[in-house]
């Protein structure tokens, strides 16, 4: 499952990004924007699995 990209909407500037998912990160990580810089908090969902299918962004 190395690879996967997700889509996800930034919740400061609203521009729709892709991003890769890390199966080992499970825990919420904080990354800036790509496009207007403000950090986005990132909290990565698992299904039934446990693997990392996408996340969950809010404002930092
Ligand atoms: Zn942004």
């Amino acid at each position: 499952m190395n690879g996967e990209e997700t889509a996800f909407t930034c919740p400061h500037c609203w521009e729709s990004q892709a991003l890769t998912l890390d199966p080992q990160q499970t825990d919420t990580f904080v990354q800036d924007c790509a496009v207007c810089c403000n950090p986005i908090e990132f909290t990565p969902l698992r299904d039934d699995d446990g693997l990392v299918v996408g996340v969950d962004v809010t404002a930092e």
